[in-house]
């Protein structure tokens, strides 16, 4: 089993970043940066693309002749292309819930659950995986709105 404790939240983020559910920017559908069986780690090998299901959009990055497309990481647009991200809502209005796809998004509801369990003792779960998350994501007064917002995206 992986050792959770070890990573940041931020380090956990590169494992979601596959496949990327984007808005489309022809027709702001939902659309997806397929990054196929590449690795974050092998930058030289990436093709990248953008594909839309809805009007057609298709579109490769080579990022070996594209090197001024910065690879942005950590912020509420996919981290090639920087688009917006399908999977946002506001929580508040001082918060932006985001996810890179659904994988990303149960990551989340699973571990914003694991603090809503931690008053029936499950202290341990809380520990490792819930403490990784932003502070604001499992603070108390939060985490309704929280899991507001999570389903919300479910349903997006
Ligand atoms: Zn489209």
């Amino acid at each position: 089993m992986e050792t959770r404790t070890k990573h940041t939240y931020r380090t956990r983020l590169y494992s979601f970043i596959k496949n990327i559910l984007v808005e489309c920017p022809n027709c702001t559908g939902k659309a997806l940066v397929d990054t196929g069986d590449n690795s974050i780690f092998q930058p030289m090998a990436l093709n990248i693309r953008v594909v839309c299901g809805h009007c057609g959009y298709n579109k490769i990055i080579e990022r070996r002749s594209n090197r001024s497309k910065q690879l942005i990481i950590g912020a509420a647009i996919d981290p090639y292309f920087h688009l917006p991200l399908w999977l946002k809502t506001e929580v508040g209005s001082d918060h932006l819930l985001w996810a890179y796809n659904m994988e990303h998004l149960d990551f989340l509801a699973a571990h914003v659950g694991a603090k809503l369990r931690e008053r029936n003792g499950f202290r341990y779960e809380v520990k490792s995986i819930g403490a990784k998350l932003p502070r604001w994501m499992t603070a108390k007064n939060n985490r309704q709105e929280v899991l507001k917002a999570i389903r919300k995206l479910y349903s997006r």
